[in-house]
């Protein structure tokens, strides 16, 4: 998989591959990134996930920019969704599908939500895309947003932001954020939180 630069190699990563949009980013501070034609992201982005029709394990995560985002929704029929936005204060946090039609808004489980913000307020500190396991949590949540996951995807978690290479918690990483980007919202974990102590794990969220 190269550079997807123009409508004809987009029309051959779609055929090729299965395309998950997984959120609508932007970068902070000096981030540089670049979208799948090659050329520099500006402000926002949405991180995909391409996986290979041919081959489920082959999966690459790739960085796009509003107009060729534009476009691999309209060849792949993804669903535009998952628009998990760092900033705004969204007062009836939903998941809206919008592809092919309004199919109106699809709540998400409260836990859900919680560890879908945790996975990418650590991409966006960490500057990666997220990892196999986070994908596959991320995917699930996805399918069924309103089906709670199991307790030990929260484990999976708290054990992932332990992996910080500077050992803060969730809530420090994301005042560092803020410190970069002021208009970054104050996130809660109270549902994570409640199931981390009741199975007596070490908190990683703070
Ligand atoms: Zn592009």
């Amino acid at each position: 998989m190269g550079l997807c630069r123009g409508d004809e190699a987009k029309e051959v990563l779609v055929r090729d591959y299965w395309i998950n949009p997984l959120a609508h980013l932007y970068l902070l501070g000096k981030q540089v990134k670049r979208c799948c034609c090659g050329d520099l992201l500006s402000k926002e982005y949405y991180l995909m996930i391409c996986v290979k029709k041919s081959d489920k394990n082959i999966r690459k995560p790739i960085y796009v920019g509003g107009t060729c985002a534009g476009k691999l929704f309209n060849l792949s029929g993804a669903p535009t969704h998952m628009y998990f936005n760092p900033f705004a204060t969204v007062g009836n946090e939903t998941t809206s599908r919008t592809s092919g039609g309004h199919e109106g808004d699809i709540k998400i489980e409260p836990l859900n939500k919680e560890i879908r913000e945790a996975i990418f307020l650590l991409c966006m500190d960490w500057d990666q895309p997220p990892g196999i396991p986070t994908s596959n949590i991320l995917a699930m949540i996805n399918r069924a947003p309103s089906r709670r996951l199991a307790d030990h995807y929260v484990k999976a978690v708290n054990t992932i932001i332990g992996k910080d290479s500077r050992r803060r918690k969730l809530q420090d990483i994301i005042e560092g954020l803020r410190v970069i980007e002021k208009r970054i919202r104050h996130f809660r974990f109270p549902e994570m939180k409640a199931v981390i102590n009741s199975i007596g794990l070490s908190d990683n969220i703070g």
